[in-house]
């Protein structure tokens, strides 16, 4: 377990402020969503890595739980902890969270909502949100915060 916590943890890229998303960086699916794949006793599984780093996280089983929440809507986030910072949790913490991310709302500068897409788009966007993190961390950082917003940073300013 130890080397697929070290391989899991290679592929991902943590934000630089204190409450940004934990970005997976590396296989992306058609449904917007990463792909881990364990290998154990000669047999592969693709897991979502969001359920991983809950798994890792909390210590239960892979099907142990249920449906997880993104807070922050960002599919590609492996942010799961046990404290109160935690970007992913499971249906019924959700009104807590819902409350929670409410009132923190202007802090964490997150408005976005990725909600609502057609399949295609939401799986564009992340796999160009994995491109520019997987290339270059958060070095662009405007690049990235626009990402996760939800804006298309290469079109012209309307403003
Ligand atoms: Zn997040």
């Amino acid at each position: 377990m130890t080397r697929d916590q070290d391989r899991f943890w290679s592929k991902v890229i943590k934000g630089p402020r204190e409450n940004d998303c934990w970005l997976w960086v590396r296989a992306v699916a058609d449904d917007g969503y990463g792909r881990f794949t364990l290998n154990s006793n000669g047999r592969t599984q693709a897991v979502r890595p969001h359920r991983f780093a809950f798994h890792l996280a909390y210590g239960v089983d892979l099907d142990g739980f249920g449906p997880l929440m993104h807070h922050c809507d960002i599919p590609l986030c492996v942010r799961a902890t046990t404290t109160a910072d935690t970007h992913l949790s499971v249906g019924d913490a959700r009104v807590n969270m819902l409350d929670r991310q409410a009132k923190g709302r202007d802090t964490n500068g997150s408005g976005f909502r990725w909600r609502g897409l057609a399949r295609r788009q939401f799986a564009e966007r992340s796999k160009t949100l994995r491109d520019e993190v997987r290339e270059h961390g958060w070095d662009r950082e405007d690049r990235v915060r626009a990402l996760l917003a939800g804006v298309d940073p290469d079109a012209p300013t309307l403003f």
